[in-house]
């Protein structure tokens, strides 16, 4: 992979609760998108979006519909009426998860490193990552969306380090 590794951001970084900028030419943040997609799949993440290293303007990658994608200025069009809970962790928050509920479904509007305009249905685990990161641009982060904070579950460091480490668990994936 030609990206090459960013450091994240403390938690309690303000960056990570400001509201961040759209991006006014997608070919301005092709390298950031690489670094980005490098920086995920090295921490073990199924998403990251720029804020988590400092940047804050709105995009986000993922590699959770199969292969790995970036997604410029995204915006969620539509939600599925049923919502599913799922426990989040998140690449910020660590050693945290907790279980959020989200709609099952999301259809997402945004443009790609190249220029194109693209809409993403999304089920499952890549509906559930899209809504996590644009949280993440909206300066959210998942306990905020979580019914009780009570039920907020802090994990071992070693299990936070090896726990998602391409063991195909999918339900317990960081963002
Ligand atoms: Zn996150």
């Amino acid at each position: 992979m030609a990206g090459k590794r960013l450091t994240l951001v403390k938690s309690d970084d303000p960056v990570l609760r400001a509201v961040a900028a759209p991006v006014k030419k997608p070919s301005e943040v092709t390298d950031l998108a690489e670094n980005l997609l490098a920086t995920m799949k090295t921490e073990g993440g199924v998403g990251l979006a720029a804020p988590q290293v400092g940047k804050s303007i709105r995009l986000f990658v993922t590699s959770a519909g199969g292969t790995p994608e970036a997604y410029i200025n995204p915006k969620i069009s539509e939600t599925s009426p049923k919502q599913i809970p799922w426990e989040e962790g998140c690449l910020s928050l660590p050693r945290l998860l907790g279980e959020v509920r989200r709609p099952k479904k999301v259809t997402m509007q945004a443009q790609t490193p190249d220029g194109n305009v693209v809409t993403v249905k999304a089920d499952e685990l890549l509906a559930r990552v899209i809504q996590h990161e644009i949280d993440h641009l909206d300066g959210i982060l998942f306990p905020d969306r979580m019914d009780d904070l009570r039920n907020v579950r802090t994990i071992s460091e070693e299990e936070w380090q090896t726990r998602f480490v391409a063991d195909g668990d999918v339900h317990n994936a960081e963002m």
